[in-house]
This record gives C-alpha cells, sequence and structure tokens, in this order.
C-alpha cells in the first residue's frame, strides 16, 4: 500500500515571517500522520518553517539546488547546504524552472543524481505542454523526460523519488486536468518505471498529480488507483489547503 502525499509550492510567496505565521496556521489544521505533507518553501524561509514544524509530521522541501557541491554560482544553492539545514526534499524540474530557467533533461538528472546521492528526497516533476497534449505526444513526453530524469538511478533509489505529474496547461491556470487524463498519465508513468526497473518496484514509487488542484476537485483526483496525491500550487497558499490534506487521507 502506497501512503498517500500532499505537497504545497509556496512559489516565490511569503517573507520568512509570513512563512513561519502560515505554517503555524498549517499546523494548527493538520494533525494527521496518515498523509505525508510536505511545504515546498523559499529558501530564506526554510530555516523558519522547519523549526515552526517541528515536533509535527509535516516536512519541508526546497524548490530547487544545485549539482555542485559549491563554486561560482551566484544565486544557487547546494543539495549539501539544504542537507546541513536538516532538509529532507527537494522539488527538481518543476516546469516553471525548465521554462524559465532553461533547465534541460540532463540538468534535472543531475539534481536527481546528486540529491539521491546526499540522501535528500527528490519531489521530481515532469509534464507536457498544451501544444504537445495537442500533438498527441504526452506520452512520449513522458517516457523521455522520466526516463531521462532517472538515468543511472538504481531500482533501490528510484523509491526514494517521488514523481509530480504537472501538466504544464493545467499549473497556475485554474484548468485542471480531469481525473481521467491525470490517472491515464500518472499510469503511464508507472508503465515506464516498471519497463525500467520492474512492476513490483514501479508499484511502490509515489506518483502525485500536479496542475489547478484544490479542495474541491482533490478528493477526486487522489482516488484514482495511480495517483498517490497532489503537488498543490496556489491553493497551498489559503487556509483550505487544510481540505486538500484530508483529501489525501485514506479512506
Ligand atoms: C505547481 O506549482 O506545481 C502547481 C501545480 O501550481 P497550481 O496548483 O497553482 O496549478
Amino acid at each position: 500500500m502506497r501512503r498517500k502525499m500532499v505537497a504545497g509550492n509556496w512559489k516565490m510567496n511569503n517573507t520568512p515571517a509570513e512563512a513561519v505565521a502560515f505554517a503555524n496556521s498549517i499546523k494548527a489544521n493538520i494533525n494527521t500522520d496518515k498523509t505525508d505533507v510536505v511545504l515546498c518553501v523559499p529558501y530564506v524561509a526554510l530555516d523558519a518553517v522547519k523549526n515552526e514544524l517541528a515536533g509535527t509530521h509535516i516536512s519541508v522541501a526546497a524548490q530547487n539546488m544545485h549539482y555542485e557541491k559549491s563554486g561560482a554560482y551566484t544565486g544557487e544553492i547546494s543539495g549539501e547546504m539544504l542537507v546541513a539545514m536538516g532538509i529532507p526534499y527537494a522539488l527538481i524540474g518543476h516546469s516553471e524552472r525548465r521554462q524559465y530557467y532553461n533547465e534541460t533533461d540532463e540538468t534535472v538528472n543531475k539534481k536527481v543524481q546528486k540529491a539521491l546521492a546526499l540522501g535528500l528526497k527528490p519531489i521530481l516533476c515532469v509534464g507536457e505542454s498544451l501544444e504537445e497534449r495537442k500533438k498527441e505526444v504526452t506520452n512520449e513526453l513522458l517516457r523521455q523526460q522520466t526516463n531521462h530524469a532517472l538515468f543511472g538511478v538504481s531500482a533501490e533509489d528510484v523509491l526514494k523519488v517521488v514523481i509530480a505529474y504537472e501538466p504544464i496547461w493545467a499549473i497556475g491556470t485554474g484548468v485542471v486536468a480531469s481525473p481521467k487524463q491525470a490517472e491515464d498519465a500518472c499510469a503511464y508513468i508507472r508503465g515506464v518505471l516498471a519497463q525500467k526497473y520492474c512492476t513490483d518496484t514501479a508499484s511502490k514509487v509515489t506518483i502525485l498529480y500536479g496542475g489547478s488542484v484544490d479542495d474541491e476537485n482533490a478528493a477526486e483526483l487522489f482516488g484514482q488507483p495511480n495517483i498517490d496525491g497532489g503537488l498543490v500550487g496556489g491553493a497551498s497558499l489559503k487556509p483550505t489547503f487544510a481540505d486538500v490534506v484530508k483529501a489525501g487521507l485514506p479512506k
């Protein structure tokens, strides 16, 4: 039985003080160890939010990391720095990073490999654009992104990776994938994992859906057989995030 996970991606929102206040309200409303809850927090608020959530079952994630240990990479943060801060997860390959910061399948793979080598759990994002969906190359794209991101990753290590299927056309648009579209894509990704590893390994990997998830649509999406929860952007900044998490509780 795979555990459900609900991860909130705050993106570039909340100062450290705002982040702590919001984390405080989340912990007051979300009190469960039945579903994994992860908040992807801006770097500058990671430490404060981690401290605020100490003693709860809610974890934090960085929204990105560099694959090099240190060096002349102005503005970047290394995996080693995150580990030193005690951060357990790192979001890797979010479509906004691929789109605005030229992340490629190759850099995403380097980051996934580095995170795993350091004991950081990657939340790896994959997903097609609207154009790719219209051209009916979604599956091909998902296969390519997944295989490339996991190049060199062992069957043992892939169990530490969370994959988030995030169709770009659904991110921040209010246009949510239908439960069938989301399930089909997540099932397809699981099939790619089964081919690369084996069915048993694939059946143990957590696969999330992300893209305009909110408190009204979460339950049906998270109820699909191959969807183990969600990566939630806009709705993770609202008090109703607690209801999205509740939708991820085991039924
Ligand atoms: C995201 O940022 O990963 C995301 C899914 O955003 P939203 O829920 O706002 O579509």
